[in-house]
């Protein structure tokens, strides 16, 4: 599905990510660990075209995805949440996922007065999807909230349907339980196991340790730059190199 091949990413004399190879297979949910300062955040926005990098290319399947733009490299399905909260905070639940649906179909809220029968319609199986995927994230009775009135852990889950109404073939969650207290990791676990079940491939960031370890089929190791391990969680918690460098710590 995703192939990062040799990336380097240079800054100026500083090296961010050396020759840096990780691939993600279809269906499996890959994990993207390492301490602060290891180049993990560089790697995602090489991925997501935010930065063209130095050396390498990325493949999402047979297309070279490295050096187009961010909305190219969505076009070509893959979506991010955010580290920070990036939703309309204005609108309500519904309307977050429903605007995205929108912009990734390129359909014309706006246009209501002179809409088609056929473009109501449209209209219609977007507004049901989106609430089947306020449901599917465990935000039912949600819809008429404004996304700035959910808790916190909820605006997280929301990003999560806004992502998934884009219909990726990669979800890119960029530490998606950070900041949340116990319960609500418990809920964002469960959400990414079933996503895990209907087959989503996703490519996982999270410094929360027992998650990580729970969720992924595999995981890549990074520090000061480079992959220094890659395997499955078992193996990844038995390894000297990774347990010194960021387990041990
Ligand atoms: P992580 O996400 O694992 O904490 P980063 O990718 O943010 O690591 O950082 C890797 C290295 O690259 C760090 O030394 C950081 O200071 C440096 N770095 C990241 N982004 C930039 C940038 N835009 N300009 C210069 N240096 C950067």
């Amino acid at each position: 599905m995703l192939s990062v091949k040799n990336i380097s990413m240079h800054f100026g004399g500083l090296v961010a990510l050396n020759n840096v190879n990780m691939t993600v297979k279809e269906g499996e949910i890959r994990g993207l660990i390492g301490p602060n300062g290891s180049g993990k955040t560089t790697l995602i926005n090489v991925i997501t075209g935010f930065y063209a990098p130095t050396k390498g290319t990325v493949e999402m399947g047979e297309n070279v995805i490295s050096g187009r733009t961010p909305n190219q490299v969505a076009k070509a399905g893959l979506c991010r949440t955010f580290q920070n909260i990036n939703l309309f905070s204005e609108m309500t639940a519904l309307e977050n996922v429903v605007t995205a649906a929108c912009i990734h179909q390129k359909i014309n809220l706006s246009s209501a007065i002179f809409q088609t029968k056929a473009l109501k319609r449209q209209e219609s199986h977007v507004y049901d999807r989106a609430r089947e995927l306020l449901k599917f994230v465990g935000l039912d009775g949600k819809e008429n909230t404004m996304a700035t009135n959910l808790p916190y852990g909820q605006q997280r889950l929301l990003e999560i349907a806004r992502a998934l109404a884009t219909e990726p073939k990669l979800l890119l969650l960029d530490e998606p339980v950070a900041g949340m207290n116990e319960q609500e990791s418990a809920e964002a676990a469960e959400l990414v196991q079933k996503l895990r079940e209907n087959g989503k491939t996703i490519l996982l960031i999270e410094h929360h340790m027992r998650f990580v370890m729970s969720l992924c089929d595999s995981l890549t190791v990074l520090n000061s730059g480079a992959v220094i391990a890659e395997g499955v969680p078992e193996e990844i918690q038995n390894n000297e190199d990774v347990i010194n460098i960021y387990l041990g710590k």
